[in-house]
C-alpha cells in the first residue's frame, strides 16, 4: 500500500512506497502522522521545494458500496494512463441509518397514540424541500464528499472523476442516432456496453422469459436474428442463458404461446424507451453537486465505460478497481495492490436508553461516552504478559463502564481487556478499517 506524505507544514507530497517511508522513519527525517490510511510527516522538508504530479481522486459510487482510487495521471495525452495509487472501498451503513429511523418513528407513534387517543387526524400540510435526500442517503453522499476533503489533506489532489450514470443516454437520443433507431448505438467497441447497462436499466436485471435473477444474463433478439431480427435497441431485452437456448430461433409469439400476458409486456417494453430521468440517480447527482462544490475539475463518466474499460484492461472486479477504471483511460498501471476497506460504523448512539421491542424503556447506557479516557471506536493496543489473554492486541475498542473492554482484531474479538493494558493509537472517527490484499 502507498504511504501518504506530508511536509513539514502539512502540506500533501506525492505518496511513496512502504520501503522509501521506513527508509524516511528510520533516518529521523519523518515521523508518523495519521496510522489509517499510513500518512508520514517529513520533518525537514517544505512543498515548495518539491514537484508534485497530477493526482486524480475516482469514484464508483454505489447503494451499499463505494469504491475508491487514487491515480497519478500522466500528462500529455487524451487517453492517459493512470497509475493506481491507492484503492478503498468505503462500506456505506445506509441500512442501519434507516432501521434505526424507522424503529425510532414506530416508538413515537406508540407513545403518541397511548396519550392522545382521541385527537383529530392533523391536517397534512408537510412537504420535502426541492432536493431532499432520506437521511441514509443523504448519508452516503456526505461521507463520500467528507473522504473525498480527506484524500484532499493527504495528496495533491487535482481533478475528481466519477461514475455519475449507469450508461450514456445522451448517445441514445442524439439525432444521429435517433433516426436510425438505434442502429448506430450497436457500432463501435464502447457501444456494446453501453447497449448492454442500458438493458439491464431497461429491463430490470433480470430474465425476461423467467424472471431469474442473480444469474448472468445474456442480450436476447425478440425478433431472432436468423430471420432478420436487427440489432437496434428496440429488438433486444435480457435472458438468462438456459431460455436464450431454448427460444433459439423460434418467434417469439410461438416461444411465449402459453403466456400471453408475458408476451403483451415484453412487446409493449420494446416499443417504449427507457426515460432519460429513469435511469438517473438523485443520490449520484447529489454527490456530483457535492464534488463540484470543492472547486476541483469533476469528470463524469457511464458505467458501461467503465465496464470497457475493466474488461480490456482485464482488471478483476472489485468495487475499488472499478473506480480506478472509471473514465477516459487508456491505460491502468499498478493496480494490484491491497485494499483499504473503511467500514462507516457512526459514533454510538444519541439515545441513552435501551428499550425492548415493545419501545418500553429496558435500562439505560452510561451517560458519558468516554471510560479511563478510551471510546467505542478508538484504536487500541493491549500488550498482557500473563493470563488468558497474553500477547499484543491491536484493533477498534468497544468501552464498558467497568474498565472491561473488548478489542476487535484482525482476527475475532478479545473479551474483557482491562483498560491499563490498553495504549491508543489513534482516535475513533466514525470508521472501522481493514486491509484486503489484493485477489
Ligand atoms: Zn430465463
Amino acid at each position: 500500500m502507498s504511504v501518504f506524505v506530508l511536509d513539514k507544514r502539512k502540506k500533501p507530497l506525492m505518496p511513496c512506497s512502504e520501503k522509501r517511508a521506513r527508509l524516511l522513519l528510520e533516518r529521523g527525517r519523518a515521523r508518523i502522522h495519521k496510522l489509517v490510511p499510513f500518512t508520514i510527516r517529513l520533518v525537514d522538508r517544505a512543498v515548495a521545494d518539491s514537484v508534485v504530479q497530477p493526482v486524480a481522486v475516482k469514484l464508483d459510487p454505489g447503494a451499499s458500496t463505494t469504491g475508491v482510487a487514487l491515480a497519478r495521471v500522466e500528462d500529455g495525452n487524451d487517453e492517459p494512463t493512470h497509475h493506481v495509487l491507492h484503492l478503498a472501498e468505503i462500506e456505506h451503513r445506509g441500512k442501519a441509518i434507516k432501521q434505526a429511523m424507522q424503529q425510532r418513528s414506530a416508538f413515537r407513534r406508540r407513545r403518541r397514540g397511548a396519550n392522545l387517543r382521541y385527537r383529530p387526524a392533523r391536517f397534512d400540510n408537510r412537504t420535502k424541500p426541492n432536493g431532499w435526500l432520506a437521511p441514509s442517503l443523504r448519508h452516503r453522499v456526505e461521507t463520500v464528499a467528507a473522504w473525498v476533503a480527506r484524500y484532499r489533506r493527504l495528496a495533491p489532489v487535482s481533478a475528481i472523476a466519477m461514475e455519475l450514470v449507469r450508461f450514456d443516454s445522451h448517445a441514445l437520443s442524439a439525432p444521429k442516432v435517433a433516426e436510425q433507431g438505434g442502429a448506430a448505438y450497436q457500432q463501435g467497441e464502447l457501444a456494446g456496453y453501453e447497449v448492454r447497462e442500458y438493458l439491464l436499466e431497461k429491463w430490470g436485471r433480470h430474465c425476461a422469459y423467467c424472471d431469474a435473477e442473480n444469474t448472468p444474463l445474456q442480450i436476447e433478439h425478440v425478433v431472432p436474428r436468423a430471420p432478420g431480427g436487427s440489432d437496434r435497441v428496440s429488438n433486444l431485452t435480457l435472458a438468462c442463458e438456459p431460455c436464450n437456448q431454448k427460444k433459439g430461433a423460434l418467434a417469439v409469439e410461438d416461444f411465449l404461446a402459453r403466456d400471453p400476458k408475458r408476451l403483451a409486456r415484453i412487446k409493449v417494453g420494446l416499443k417504449t424507451p427507457l426515460a432519460g430521468a429513469a435511469a438517473m440517480n438523485a443520490t449520484r447527482w447529489a454527490l456530483w453537486r457535492a464534488l463540484s462544490a470543492t472547486g476541483l475539475p469533476v469528470a463524469c463518466a457511464t458505467g458501461g465505460r467503465t465496464k470497457w474499460n475493466r474488461s480490456r484492461f482485464d482488471i478483476p472486479k472489485t468495487h475499488a478497481l472499478d473506480a480506478a477504471c472509471v473514465g477516459t483511460v487508456g491505460r491502468v498501471a499498478d493496480w494490484q495492490r491491497p485494499t483499504l476497506t473503511v467500514k462507516c460504523t457512526g459514533r454510538g448512539a444519541y439515545q441513552r436508553t435501551r428499550l425492548d421491542r415493545f419501545g418500553f424503556p429496558r435500562g439505560t447506557l452510561m451517560l458519558g461516552k468516554t471510560v479511563h479516557g478510551f471510546q467505542t471506536g478508538d484504536l487500541v493496543r493491549a500488550v498482557l504478559t500473563k493470563g488468558v489473554h497474553a500477547g499484543t492486541w491491536r484493533g477498534r475498542v468497544a468501552v464498558r463502564a467497568t474498565g472491561s473492554f473488548n478489542i476487535q482484531t484482525s482476527d475475532g474479538v478479545r473479551q474483557g481487556i482491562s483498560w491499563r493494558y490498553c495504549a491508543i493509537l489513534q482516535r475513533g472517527d466514525g470508521y472501522g478499517y481493514a486491509a484486503r490484499s489484493p485477489r
